[in-house]
């Protein structure tokens, strides 16, 4: 549906997205709305793909979102790369990239707050980085207001953002419909992430043991385990051979309330974050989906982390329809 040939449009206010995306829906066009921090990978790039296949104009929205930083120094260390994310954008034909500033999107005087409640805000990411999902929810809301959006792309490598941005969407009937798309990893199994770049190479090796462990867990899992401190507890044994990974939490979860499970019965997910020097990841796995593996490669991989493995782009995630 894209004409490869043009560079994106580059819109660096809200007037101006909502402007672009009202044309394009008065001329009968759908609009997919892929949000990102910059920065882009070949996980970013699967969503643009997906947007792409799905709708007839992609916009790729670059902010790193203050609101959503809980520590300042993480804000300033966020990797920049806008040069070659615009160069990506135009190779892979999306129409238009929104790139505001701060003071774009938080103007003078600028009073609003957004937040969801419940055990998909307060948990895990939630209890660890406290204030992130207001911050997330806030941009979220905004970003779904201005672009009036068809449908909106998140990664399930995120996946308790997009519980929390579900949520949203249904409460607010903002009309967009959220499309959850599966973690692309390295062919090590290490889940993409913008932040990897921080890692050295000790790091990430040490790093491989947290999608290690997921994968413990799923065997567990397709062994028959169904107690969630049990299969958490194999992940976190793996951790445990990473001397210098510092495990934030490991947990099993229901898919849509991220209230912990003792017994996994439905949908459930197991999720994991840690920090490694000064790098803090997160990686995740969906249990006991009729519908997995969850998982896609960037290329041939040699260690897949899921209890089964499909090539990229035909896993489908671990998530509920809102
Ligand atoms: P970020 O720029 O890190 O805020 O991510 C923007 C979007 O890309 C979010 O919806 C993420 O969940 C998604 N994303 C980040 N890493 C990956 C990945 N490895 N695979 C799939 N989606 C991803």
């Amino acid at each position: 549906m894209h004409d490869l040939a043009d560079a994106p449009r580059v819109l660096a206010t809200p007037g101006a997205l909502r402007l672009q995306s009202e044309r394009w829906r008065a001329a009968g066009l759908s609009v997919a709305l892929v949000p990102t921090m910059g920065a882009l990978h070949a996980g970013h790039r699967s969503l643009i793909a997906r947007a792409g296949s799905e709708c007839d104009r992609v916009v790729v929205s670059i902010f790193v979102n203050p609101a959503q930083f809980t520590s300042g120094d993480d804000l300033a260390r966020y990797p920049r790369t806008l040069r070659a994310d615009l160069a990506m954008l135009a190779a892979e034909g999306v129409h238009a990239a929104f790139v505001p500033d701060a003071a774009a999107m938080y103007g003078a005087g600028f009073a609003t707050g957004v937040q969801v409640g419940g055990a998909v805000t307060s948990t895990l990411e939630g209890a660890f980085r406290p204030g992130h999902f207001d911050g997330v929810a806030l941009v979220v809301a905004k970003l779904l207001i201005t672009a009036r959006a068809d449908r909106a792309y998140f990664g399930e490598k995120d996946a308790q953002q997009c519980a929390v941005v579900r949520r949203l969407a249904q409460d607010l009937d903002t009309g967009t419909e959220i499309v959850v798309c599966p973690t692309v990893r390295d062919a090590d199994g290490l889940a993409l992430s913008s932040r990897n770049v921080h890692l050295s190479a000790a790091e990430r090796a040490q790093a491989l043991a947290l999608p290690e462990g997921l994968a413990a867990a799923a065997r567990r899992f397709a062994a028959g385990e169904r107690s969630g401190p049990a299969l958490a507890a194999a992940a976190a044994a793996v951790a445990a051979g990473s001397p210098d990974l510092v495990l934030e939490y490991v947990a099993v979860v229901d898919e849509e309330s991220f209230e912990p499970l003792d017994e996994v019965g439905g949908r459930a997910r197991i999720l994991v974050a840690a920090r490694i020097g000064a790098t803090r990841l997160i990686d995740t796995l969906c249990l006991g989906a009729a519908d997995a593996p969850t998982t896609a490669f960037v290329v041939g991989a040699t260690s897949p982390v899921g209890p089964d493995v499909a090539p990229a782009g035909r896993s489908r995630p671990c998530s509920v329809p809102s």
